[in-house]
């Protein structure tokens, strides 16, 4: 059998998450060994609403989780093309006085609805699609890595070692350690 890949995943955000969902989900049996790390408590409030693009919506489904399941309630935005355009040119909410008279978005036929997402939902339906032993460690906030042979390691906050990866994927949001570490000439780039 081909040697297991020790995936390490900092961050089980939507990004995170779809990607162990989906290597969890696709990967031969024994392919990999995921573990994510989040620094976030395992039931925090993460509720936002969010319009997600086609290409977030085919990953979330590639990930297992159908789109329709994480609409957010109420959602009733609009998006508008040109004929032809593959990128909006106008977003619009639905006014509220045509709400408050008991007008839906279906009821105004625009078929180029955009789906409005709960992330809470997002997080909750990845979690529930990782499939084998995916271990997802919460309370863990990823400060460093190190180049350990083939392999890096992970560091915790307390300088406690989490773990020996053959591949380490950063998904840890617009304010990331790893990514820092990664290309600083201190750290073990590579
Ligand atoms: C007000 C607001 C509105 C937005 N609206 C939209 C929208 O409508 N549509 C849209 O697509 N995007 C929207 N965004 C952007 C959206 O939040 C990001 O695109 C999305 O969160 C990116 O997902 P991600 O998984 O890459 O990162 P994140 O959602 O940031 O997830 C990263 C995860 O990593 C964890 N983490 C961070 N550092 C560490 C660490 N050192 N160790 C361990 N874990 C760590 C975090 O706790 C988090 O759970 C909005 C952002 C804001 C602030």
């Amino acid at each position: 059998m081909a040697k297991t890949m020790r995936v390490g995943i900092c961050g089980a955000g939507p990004a995170g998450l779809t990607l162990a969902a989906i290597l969890s989900r696709e990967g031969e049996a024994g392919a990999f060994e995921l573990k994510v790390f989040e620094r976030g408590e395992a039931h925090r409030d993460q509720g936002s609403g969010w319009d997600m693009s086609e290409a977030a919506l085919e990953a979330l489904s590639r990930a297992g989780v159908d789109p329709s399941t994480v609409q957010r309630e109420g959602s009733d935005t609009m998006r508008f093309y040109r004929t032809g355009g593959s990128r909006p040119d106008v977003f619009l909410r639905l006014p509220s006085y045509l709400k408050g008279w008991g007008v839906t978005k279906e009821d105004v036929g625009l078929d180029q609805m955009n789906l409005e997402t709960e992330r809470n939902l997002i997080i909750g339906g990845l979690m529930g699609q990782l499939r084998g032993d995916v271990a997802v460690q919460h309370n863990t906030n990823i400060r460093a890595t190190t180049r350990k042979g083939e392999r890096v390691e992970l560091v915790g906050a307390n300088h406690e070692p989490l773990g020996e990866f053959d591949l380490v994927v950063d998904a840890s949001g617009v304010h990331s350690h790893t990514r820092g570490a990664r290309f600083a000439h201190s750290a073990d780039a590579f």
